[in-house]
């Protein structure tokens, strides 16, 4: 398989290259050149195979040319076996056709765990295989960092750093992070805020030097590959709902539009995926743009759903892509317009295909903690904040009641202790492989907010470690 980059600039790659590099040198996001499909057939023959099997079988075509299959079946079989259970993602019915996708059984208890666990895994692989090393470098509001660190640890070939903003994320997912005291993962403390932690990150991308001399590489979800291993879990919740090959609908907690966007190329492969309901908290860049057809950023508002707390929604770019028939130019246009005026607008024409499948719903943090309230105490089920934006939509937006509904529960109610305990009364405990993470060992750098600061540091580290 071959990849494309959104800005039609920039080299095609193999599915290595396209691991490695993660976003294109042109400022574009990597697509494959084409969808590989399943007929209805080969969809139900996968019914009763392991979530490990489906992996296999869905991400394969994805690596041809690059991972063989018995190596990809190595990769996800050790990647899926630190999940907790036998089924790495459960579907619980909460009512008539209404299910729940449980996606927080990995080890930091978000969805990101089963993108980035399998990232980690295939980074060793590749870069084992050209006797090569990596620097990853990332910010994080909270989920990806932890996420990210937990996928990376231990691993001789990889140096990762996380940049958090100093005090500004929730004690679980800074003892997340900074209780993991491998040698080869560095935790920064920014003394300023996400935006200024996310610019820092951007710079040292720009900087082609340094970006080629530690072989810097991104864990954000503009990486194809983590994308791709989270279209498995739409295949797999299908085929625990499927009835006869009826499509179902999806309803999704949104903020970079990663997560959607895989779940359209399962439709693309052929998945009976009717409709999406996309879930956003008051930072509703999407919701307005479904509403008006204009993308407009605004400033970031803090909400109980923090990792949604986003203005600028990178992966949304591929799906304009998709909806543009591919046009690089016609994108390059639009995307030139939001860089120097901060919007841009589209026809009525454009708006109705990029709606046409999907529905969109905000809710503000009031409305968020009735759900959790209401979910519990109608099904005691508790969801965390983010999850329950995703069951709030697919209830705003239900359609045909005959039609199964699937909502994607992004992270365990513990990672969210106060705001689920104040919307339900009830104080969720963090499993048992977690109970001791407010009294382990933090380490962790504070540097001042400057670039020179952040790019010294690491050069330094990196310098201690043999790696540059
Ligand atoms: C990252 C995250 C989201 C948003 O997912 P996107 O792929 O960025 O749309 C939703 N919920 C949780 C818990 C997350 O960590």
């Amino acid at each position: 398989m071959k990849y494309i980059s959104t800005r039609g600039k920039a080299p095609k790659l193999d599915f290595d290259d396209v691991l490695l590099t993660g976003l294109a040198r042109d400022g574009g996001l990597y697509l494959p050149e084409t969808w590989p499909t399943f007929s209805a057939d080969e969809i139900s023959a996968m019914k009763d195979m392991s979530y490990a099997d489906v992996a296999v079988k869905v991400m394969l075509p994805f690596v041809e040319g690059s991972v063989d299959e018995a190596d990809l079946r190595k990769i996800v079989v050790e990647t899926y076996a630190v999940f907790e259970g036998d089924d790495p993602a459960p579907v619980v019915k909460l009512g008539d056709n209404e299910y729940v996708l449980e996606l927080f059984h990995g080890p930091t208890l978000a969805f990101k765990d089963y993108a980035l666990q399998f990232l980690g895994h295939m980074f060793d692989h590749v870069l084992a295989k050209r006797g090569a090393t990596l620097t990853i470098v990332g910010a994080t509001s909270g989920d990806t960092g932890s996420a990210a660190i937990e996928a990376c640890r231990d691993r001789d070939a990889i140096e990762i750093f996380i940049l958090h903003p100093e005090g500004r994320v929730s004690e679980v997912q800074r003892r997340q992070m900074t209780t993991v005291l491998s040698d080869n993962v560095h935790n920064i403390a920014i003394k300023g805020n996400f935006d200024d932690c996310q610019n820092t990150v951007k710079a040292l991308f720009a900087d082609e030097e340094f970006r080629d001399a530690v072989n810097l590489s991104a864990v954000n979800s503009i990486n194809w590959a983590r994308i791709m291993a989270q279209v498995v879990y739409y295949f797999w919740a299908y085929l625990k709902v499927m009835d006869q090959g009826k499509p179902i609908t999806f309803s999704v907690p949104t903020g970079n539009f990663g997560n959607v966007f895989a779940g359209y190329v399962a439709k693309q492969m052929g998945l009976p995926i009717g409709r999406f309901v996309v879930g956003a908290n008051a930072n509703d860049i999407l919701v307005r743009f479904f509403e008006t057809g204009r993308m407009e950023s605004q400033t970031v508002v803090e909400t109980s759903s923090p990792s949604m707390d986003i203005q600028i929604s990178s992966n949304f770019e591929r799906y304009m892509f998709e909806m543009l028939d591919r046009d690089a130019d016609a994108l390059c246009a639009l995307m030139d317009e939001f860089k120097a005026t901060g919007s841009f607008a589209v026809s009525p024409e454009l708006l109705d295909r990029i709606k046409g499948f999907i529905d969109a719903e905000r809710f503000d943090d009031e409305a968020t903690a009735k759900l959790i309230g209401k979910v519990y105490a109608d099904a005691n089920y508790l969801l965390d904040p983010h999850s329950a934006i995703g069951v709030g939509a697919a209830g705003a937006r239900r359609g045909d009641p005959t039609v199964p509904i699937v909502a994607l529960a992004t992270a365990h109610p513990a990672k969210f202790p106060d705001t689920v305990k104040a919307a339900s009364g009830v104080h969720p405990q963090l499993p048992d492989f977690l109970s001791d993470l407010l009294e382990r060992e933090e380490r962790s750098h504070t540097l001042d907010n400057s670039y020179a600061c952040v790019k010294n540091y690491i050069e330094e580290m990196l310098k201690g470690r043999h790696k540059i």
